[in-house]
């Protein structure tokens, strides 16, 4: 690893992670980092994870396997999803050299939301040395209070295209459009009008 990267990127795979790594492409170089979770969508997610890598010019494209739950359900479930996922993250981050994680991570504008998930990355960063071993990792949240029209708007201003995320909960050809996560995406894609990035596709 050249001393050159200093960033890592978490990607999921969701519109996010995509507005994240698009934001990311003419900065300094970077290390995608996508965790696999045990779920029917996890070949779907690595697949659109690795084209981000590819398309966005990432120095490097980081797998790991997390046994975590990708739809925790309740507050435990989450802190512990959350949790693993930043100890994995940090991990690889300080092994490569990475000074900095970026988790694009987002809950909206509540406060209630966004206070938990900020401790919890303080938390967990100030327990993981950083790659010098003198100062802890930064885990930098740019997107964590920012609503889903809000998160619509920056991925249609990126330039990307918007068919490389994946909103639903199980796997297929093209995201259901029915699943309580794509019904809560269609809906705001509907309110910022950009078409639904498969619309054409599930058309008949
Ligand atoms: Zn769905």
């Amino acid at each position: 690893m050249t001393a050159a990267t200093t960033t890592l990127i978490i990607d999921t795979a969701d519109l996010a992670s995509l507005v994240a790594v698009a934001m990311q492409r003419d900065a300094e170089q970077f290390v995608l980092w996508h965790p696999k979770f045990n779920h029917v969508d996890a070949e779907i997610r690595h697949d659109l994870a690795r084209r981000h890598s590819s398309i966005f010019g990432a120095e490097r494209f980081v797998v790991t396997q997390l046994n975590a739950s990708p739809l925790p359900s309740t507050p435990a479930d989450t802190w512990w999803t959350q949790s693993e996922l930043l100890v994995h993250g940090l991990g690889i981050a300080s092994r490569l050299g990475c000074s900095r994680v970026i988790w694009p991570h987002q809950v909206g504008s509540d406060f209630a939301d966004v206070s938990p998930v900020v401790d919890r990355a303080t938390l967990i960063s100030g327990l993981c040395p950083s790659p010098d071993g003198m100062e802890t990792v930064i885990i930098d949240l740019p997107l964590l209070d920012l609503t889903d029209d809000q998160i619509i708007d920056l991925a249609d201003d990126s330039g990307a295209d918007l068919s490389l995320h994946w909103p639903c909960e199980h796997a297929g050809e093209t995201p259901c459009g029915s699943c309580q996560r794509c019904r809560r995406w269609v809906d705001a894609f509907e309110r910022v009008g950009p078409t639904w990035p498969w619309a054409a596709m599930t058309a008949v």
